[in-house]
């Protein structure tokens, strides 16, 4: 009797597959039933071609793979991550997550029709600025504000507008790549902008600017390092200086801040960043930041300054091209309302949050998550407490540790690679690190509300069998 052939016959037609119980019961698209049914039987004809068929009733094994196979597909591509990696913006992650209220905002918005163009006043049509300028124009002292996608495009935009045609003058020092292929001088060349580029990588003096500026200068740059510090004999020209120059000889002087912030953080512990009312304050005609690094709102590039700059921005057709959209616009507005009481700021909005954990808080968490896991855990998986620093990431604040603790795991039926993978495959997806061999699990990006789930998904990945 020759057995695969005998098994190969016995493999079900996807029409009565489907007709079993356990898989109508599906709540699923037909055609996404369909494809993973004959995915799963094309998987156990090969399994008996090989010789390697599961011990086991065939066609129960069929239906069970069909079931995990169907539940794959029905997921959607984007979802919730825990972020137990401890650094506070991550691009990869999505940056900061919202406020309560800004969610609020949000679906209160998406789910029904708004005044975004529309003055409810005169009945007549307005603008979908006028939603968050006052505002800005309050925490920041500037005279008006603009908000477009993202900060990147506030850069091109305001360079567009501002110095097309032009040169404008940047510091070797300041030439930044942010990563994701936003390069200064790429986005210079795409607004039309020519780069006349001064001084030296690490010494920059208002001399050099000074002896740049021709009859072709448009604009004098200043964009903050945001994701790099240059250290020992360096030099730069501050902001006021910068001011006085372009005033001297009636060039415009813009500054991309990068993530920006709208008050000091040394209270935090943190080193002194320039904020952008201090900006503000200088004299720049145009500053630049992003909505989603510090701010702790959702993506956006917020757009700053002197009036007539802002007109000239708001103006210019490319600002029709990389406008805003309303459920950010809630989501921002809400954001930035939390910022007119600073402990509101602090207490509303996570990145903040995070950012204010003290170590001895961090510690406290991570023995009682410890303790909790290990009861559940004894068997596969030795743990401790360990100090870790934090960093913010998302190109802020670069040479900045948060000191505080983590969970550090060593699995014992699997390797540390494993397990993050199996972390990171679950259908509650964590991203972790791994260091000296362990697994480390740090909770000052892990919400609260996020901490039972975290547990759980450590459970069942520490339970997976390794192949
Ligand atoms: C992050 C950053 C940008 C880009 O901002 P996005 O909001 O990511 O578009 C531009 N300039 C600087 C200095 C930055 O740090």
């Amino acid at each position: 009797m020759n057995k695969p052939l005998d098994d190969l016959k016995k493999l079900p037609s996807i029409d009565s597959l489907l007709q079993q119980p356990e898989l109508t019961a599906i709540d699923a698209p037909h055609c996404l039933k369909v494809e993973a049914a004959q995915e799963a039987v094309d998987a156990c004809r090969k399994h008996i071609l090989q010789g390697t068929s599961p011990q086991g009733d065939m066609i129960d094994s069929i239906i069970t793979d069909t079931h995990l196979r169907v539940s794959k597909k029905v997921q959607p591509s984007l979802r919730e991550v825990i972020n137990a990696t401890g650094t506070l913006l991550h691009t990869n992650l999505g940056r900061a997550p919202l406020s309560e209220a800004s969610l609020q905002a949000m679906n209160t918005i998406a789910q029904s029709y708004s005044n975004l163009e529309l003055n409810l006043e005169t009945g007549k049509r307005g603008h979908r600025y006028s939603h968050i300028d006052s505002l800005l124009c309050r925490l920041t002292g500037a005279e008006a504000a603009a908000v477009v996608n993202n900060n990147a495009g506030a850069v091109l935009l305001a360079l567009t507008a501002l110095a097309q045609g032009d040169e404008a003058i940047v510091s070797r020092g300041e030439l930044v790549e942010i990563g994701g292929a936003f390069r200064v001088p790429d986005v210079m060349e795409a607004g039309g902008v020519i780069l006349r580029e001064v001084g030296t990588t690490n010494k920059t003096h208002l001399r050099d600017y000074e002896k740049a500026i021709n009859e072709k200068t448009g604009l004098l740059l200043k964009i903050h390092t945001s994701n790099y510090r240059i250290v020992g004999f360096t030099d730069s020209v501050p902001a006021a200086k910068m001011v006085e120059l372009g005033k001297k000889h009636e060039v415009a002087v813009m500054e991309d801040l990068g993530s920006g912030m709208l008050f000091d953080l040394s209270p935090f512990g943190l080193p002194k960043e320039p904020t952008v009312k201090e900006g503000v304050a200088a004299g720049i005609d145009v500053l630049t930041f992003s909505g989603d690094k510090l701010l702790g709102g959702p993506q956006a590039g917020l757009i700053v300054g002197k009036k007539w700059a802002i007109d000239k921005i708001r103006n210019h057709p490319l600002a029709r091209a990389l406008r805003i959209d309303k459920l950010t616009l809630a989501a921002l507005e809400t954001t930035l309302s939390h910022y007119l009481d600073e402990q509101q700021a602090i207490d509303e909005i996570p990145v903040l949050r995070m950012l204010n954990m003290s170590a001895e808080c961090l510690e406290q968490r991570s023995h009682s998550f410890k303790q909790r896991l290990h009861q559940q855990t004894k068997e596969i998986c030795t743990l401790e407490v360990i100090r870790e620093d934090s960093c913010v990431g998302g190109g802020a604040l670069p040479i900045t540790n948060l000191p505080g603790a983590a969970i550090a795991l060593s699995p014992l039926t699997m390797t540390p690679d494993q397990l993050t993978n199996f972390l990171r495959c679950d259908e509650h997806a964590v991203v972790a690190r791994i260091q000296d061999d362990r697994v480390i699990i740090n909770l000052r990006t892990v919400l609260e509300s996020q901490e039972d789930t975290l547990i759980n998904t450590l459970v069942r990945s520490l339970q997976q069998k390794s192949h």
